[in-house]
């Protein structure tokens, strides 16, 4: 199976996948995290990332899918996997596609998770006073919400176009959108 966990930030992406990571036994792959972990070990990539990361921008397609398909190649993933901040641009979700059909596979559902921009900016203000993310600040977010407009937002027309998209309330009590997320991928993979 391979879900694809698709939102703007803070739309709760990160704590719905871990969730149905854990639900349908999949592999969780957070490409931010992957980052962050890179930036915490001081590597090459991670040095490269941190600028792009703390200013609110994308890092570039090219360096995003190396990453992606290296981690698509681990044995973890061969059981199936959460996509959780994966693709981000259309050249990305193209990209994807092309891996994945070489391999014989294709994408199950994508769980596009909608909350209203303002209560996008009150969720990810409160969640900078304790994550401790270097784009977590004002302007950061400022820009990630522009950023998730102008180049993420397109991918909800391109995955409708291939009858992907699952579109979930994510507003409300984290449980009750877990349930709600859970019963529509079933009944799409049905
Ligand atoms: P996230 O934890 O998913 O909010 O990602 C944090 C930051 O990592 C983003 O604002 C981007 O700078 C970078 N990032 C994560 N995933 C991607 C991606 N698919 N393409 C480009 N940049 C990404």
């Amino acid at each position: 199976m391979i879900l694809i966990v698709f939102g703007a930030p803070g739309s709760g992406k990160g704590t719905q996948s871990e969730r149905l990571a854990r639900h349908f036994g999949l592999h969780h792959i957070s490409t931010g995290d992957l980052l962050r972990a890179h930036i915490k070990n001081g590597t090459l990539l991670g040095r490269t990332a941190h600028g792009f990361i703390s200013a609110g921008h994308l890092i570039p397609d090219q360096l995003m899918l190396k990453i992606l398909a290296e981690e698509l190649r681990t044995p973890a993933a061969a059981g199936g996997v959460i996509l959780d901040g994966f693709p981000r641009t259309i050249p990305q979700a193209e990209e994807l596609d092309t891996l994945l059909a070489r391999e014989h596979k294709r994408i199950d559902a994508v769980v596009g998770l909608e909350v209203p921009d303002d209560e996008l900016e009150k969720r990810l203000i409160e969640r900078g006073k304790s994550s401790g993310r270097s784009d977590d600040n004002p302007e950061a977010i400022a820009e990630r919400l522009r950023v998730y407009h102008s180049q993420t937002k397109p991918l909800i027309s391109y995955y409708q176009k291939q009858g992907h998209y699952i579109p979930v309330n994510g507003t409300g009590p984290i449980e009750d959108i877990f349930a709600d997320i859970c019963l529509n991928v079933k009944e799409h993979c049905k």
